[in-house]
């Protein structure tokens, strides 16, 4: 009888393996700062923030602090293959949007809400990219709340 239910408890568990940006569309740098854009207009934060790729120190994938001039920095690690980059980017704008909120431990059940939220919005990135041919801009590259999101490259 136990085997009758078993088998769509197993398909319900299936391992499937991390989720890889899509092949052959938009560049690299398209794709982090058009989800940068779509984190900001999805799950708005109330102050300015600076996203920026740069170089960090070893043991570092990515970091959000505030700046010395009080802006809330994004920083991520140039030195990662794109999915390290989108995910670095989700991990930390997790931490950016619970950044005014008292936490025990920084990766607390309240970060994990957000970092489920800015996940999911990677994975709808992956869907429109897919439509994306390299020559083509991203869908919806352009068009993010104005002064939300300051981008740079820094080498
Ligand atoms: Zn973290």
């Amino acid at each position: 009888m136990k085997a009758l239910f078993l088998a769509p408890l197993l398909a319900a568990c299936l391992y499937l393996p991390p989720a890889e940006p899509p092949a052959g569309g938009p560049s690299a740098e398209v794709m982090f700062w058009d989800l940068a854009d779509a984190l900001a207009r999805e799950m708005p934060l109330e102050e300015t923030v600076v996203i920026a790729i740069v170089d960090l120190p070893p043991q570092f994938l990515g970091m959000t602090r505030k700046g010395l001039l009080g802006k809330l920095q994004v920083l991520v690690d140039g030195g990662q293959e794109i999915n390290g980059l989108l995910d670095t980017l989700v991990h930390e704008w997790a931490h950016a949007v619970v950044w005014n909120v008292a936490q025990p431990d920084p990766h607390d059940e309240l970060w994990g809400i957000a970092y489920s939220r800015a996940y999911r919005i990677k994975m709808a990135a992956f869907e429109r990219w897919r439509k994306v041919k390299k020559s083509e801009p991203a869908g919806e590259a352009t068009g993010g709340p104005a002064g939300t999101v300051q981008g740079e490259t820094v080498p």
